[in-house]
Parts: C-alpha cells; sequence; structure tokens
C-alpha cells in the first residue's frame, strides 16, 4: 500500500505573515480646527474614526470647530452658567445634605453623654 498523501500536507505550516502589518499604515486625516481665538489645531484622526465636531483647543482649552469662520462660541463662566451648574447641583446637593443631617444626628446620638 503506497499511499501518496504526501504533498499535500507539505502546506502546513505556512504562517498567517502579513497579519501585523496592518494597522501601521492605516490611512489618517488631519482635520483643522479653530477656536474662537483663531487658534488653529490639527489633529490627526484614523480614517476610520468618528471625527468630532469640536475640539479641545491645546492653547487655551476653548472648544475648536471645523469651521473657521464660525468658531464655536467659548463657554463663559457666567451667572448663565452658574444658575445651570446650581440647579443641577442642588439635587445632589439635597441628598448630600440629608447623608449629612444623618451623619450629624448619628454623630450626635453617639456623643450626647459628653
Ligand atoms: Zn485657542
Amino acid at each position: 500500500m503506497g499511499s501518496g498523501n504526501a504533498i499535500r500536507g507539505s502546506r502546513v505550516g505556512a504562517g498567517p505573515m502579513g497579519e501585523a502589518e496592518r494597522g501601521e499604515a492605516a490611512p489618517r486625516v488631519r482635520v483643522s480646527f479653530w477656536c474662537a481665538n483663531m487658534h488653529e489645531t490639527r489633529p490627526s484622526f484614523a480614517s476610520d474614526a468618528a471625527i468630532p465636531e469640536t475640539w479641545d483647543c491645546p492653547r487655551c482649552g476653548l472648544p475648536a470647530g471645523q469651521d473657521e469662520t464660525a468658531p464655536p462660541a467659548p463657554p463663559k463662566n457666567e451667572p448663565y452658567k452658574t444658575h445651570l451648574a446650581y440647579v443641577k447641583e442642588r439635587r445632589s446637593d439635597k441628598d448630600g445634605k440629608a447623608i449629612l443631617e444623618e451623619a450629624l444626628e448619628r454623630l450626635r446620638n453617639n456623643k450626647s453623654p459628653w
């Protein structure tokens, strides 16, 4: 019985060469963003990545947009925002207060003999 299956078996061992090269050559795109101070930032993104609408300016921290002529308005720490933040905080403030009061009461009860 001389079977001849030697030729087929010789292909075993062909490694997955070339797989590692993927990624290194991924094309990147550069997108310009301008902040309200007209600082231009050009971060690069993988071409298949989602490009954000705004980008924080690394120089002044303001949000920068892709439209040079209409950069996003800088957020101002003025009454309006403070008010918003205040409204938001009130919620957790309430919880925090309740927790604080509970803790205070417990403290008082523990220390009452003193
Ligand atoms: Zn800037």
